[in-house]
């Protein structure tokens, strides 16, 4: 992973794409949501959905709408000790409203800190118990003094809507791959600001391609945004053959897909093909059902071909979920990295094809169709006629070409290139 010159251009877009959206306070409702849409709505034209306070989204609802606007603790002389202004991870995101004078005691049952790192603030929610309270760091907490505090929260919680974003680019077929990234967190920048830029790019560089596939993006507030989602488009969700959620994307660490619950979809396989011919630390995990949105959409009612990748992995990274996951945590060259990975795998879902023998009754006469000796070199020919035979045997009309290359071992190149030669004499089909 070298910094070059040539990969500076798109991961400085993106990562500055980030800068933008890092100051907003976002939950998972609220403005915050609002802005950062129309923030990624520079990039690519999304449509908006608001799902009202109190809708049924399976054994959900959705939650009333939170604003915050000031926020403060002020010691006995007047001065704020901690503001909300300096950082939106002070105040526990959902925070009730509260404006009272409590003692030192009472403020203390309210405060959230980091004693391992006692500079950073640690990023908090009360989505779905009604409460109020601070984050502030461990340095702060040890400056407080036996005194009467003035809290003060100027926060709403009042019906309003969840807002999520959506990009659909047509394909081919309607047949579609599901992209999903959450963008519910406030000013934190991998977790997950990376994704959505990420995710972004991805599409804005799609939506420039003739596509076999057609891709959903979808821009969602963690948890309550993907069922919601799945609820709103339940009887749509069929179409989806191959999915992946972007998460924590912007730092150096190695790629690691988890994935999807069925284990072995199609969406595992390329996206392991990928990772570990680009390096061999790349990790691959089983699926768990804890993590990102990955859980909704595995979900045994709808167990879709949706798998999760990352880099370093929620909790793995000491800076996760405080106000050290802040822009010098991510780089623009990993950006592009992560973007380029998305690239690749979706270039192999749209060129993984199946075929199947026309000939399945013994062995065809490679010779007779000008297939025999076609390479200049002893090796590069063996190899040839070896990926011929493997392409001949395994097209069955289940075996993708990746899988056929997993199986055989060989170049996945040579792979496609035997398919290619037996397809143009007629030997083999195309499965669509
Ligand atoms: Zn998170």
């Amino acid at each position: 992973m070298q910094k070059s010159a040539n990969t500076l251009g798109v991961g400085n877009e993106m990562y500055s794409l980030i800068e933008d959206m890092f100051p907003i306070c976002r939950s998972i409702t609220g403005d915050g949501v609002r802005k950062t849409l129309e923030i990624i709505n520079k990039i690519i034209p999304l449509q908006v959905h608001e799902v009202p306070s109190g809708t049924k989204v399976f054994d959900w609802e959705i939650p009333k709408e939170w604003s915050i606007r000031e926020a403060y603790i002020k010691n006995s002389k007047g001065e704020k000790i901690v503001d909300f202004s300096n950082s939106n991870l002070h105040v526990l995101n959902y925070s009730a409203p509260i404006h009272a004078k409590v003692s030192l005691e009472e403020l203390k049952s309210h405060l959230f800190y980091l004693p391992e790192h006692p500079e950073w603030i640690p990023y908090r929610t009360s989505y779905y118990k009604e409460d109020w309270g601070f984050c502030i760091s461990y340095n702060q907490f040890l400056d407080l003094t036996d005194d009467i505090y003035e809290v003060f929260i100027d926060s709403s919680l009042q019906p309003g809507s969840l807002t999520y974003g959506e990009y659909y680019i047509p394909g081919a077929t309607t047949d579609e791959v599901l992209i999903s990234t959450h963008i519910c967190h406030p000013s934190l920048a991998n977790d997950n600001l990376s994704g959505i830029s990420v995710a972004a790019f991805l599409a804005h560089h799609l939506s420039q391609l003739n596509l076999r596939y057609s891709y959903r993006f979808v821009f969602i507030p963690g948890t309550i945004g993907a069922i919601a989602w799945l609820s709103i488009n339940e009887n749509k969700v069929s179409r989806i053959k191959h999915g992946l959620v972007l998460s924590l994307l912007g730092d150096s660490g190695k790629f690691t897909y988890k994935k999807s619950r069925q284990d072995s979809a199609e969406i595992d396989r390329v996206t392991t093909h990928v990772l570990k011919s680009m390096n061999n630390e790349n990790r691959i995990i089983d699926f768990i059902p804890y993590g990102y949105d990955e859980r909704q959409y595995c979900s045994p009612g709808f167990n879709l071909p949706v798998g999760c990748l990352s880099r370093t992995t929620y909790g793995q990274y000491p800076e996760y979920h405080t106000s050290a996951d802040n822009l010098d945590l991510i780089e623009p060259f990993c950006l592009e990295e992560s973007l380029s990975v998305t690239k690749e795998i979706v270039l192999k879902l749209e060129n993984s094809k199946k075929f199947v023998n026309l000939n399945p009754k013994c062995e065809p006469q490679l010779g007779k169709r000008g297939l025999y000796n076609l390479r200049g070199g002893n090796n590069d020919h063996k190899e040839f006629q070896m990926a011929l035979l493997w392409v001949l045997s395994f097209s069955d009309g289940k075996h993708t070409l990746l899988d056929i290359q997993t199986r055989s071992k060989l170049n996945l190149q040579l792979i496609e290139e035997a398919a290619e030669r037996l397809l143009e004499v007629g030997l083999i089909a195309e499965i669509i």
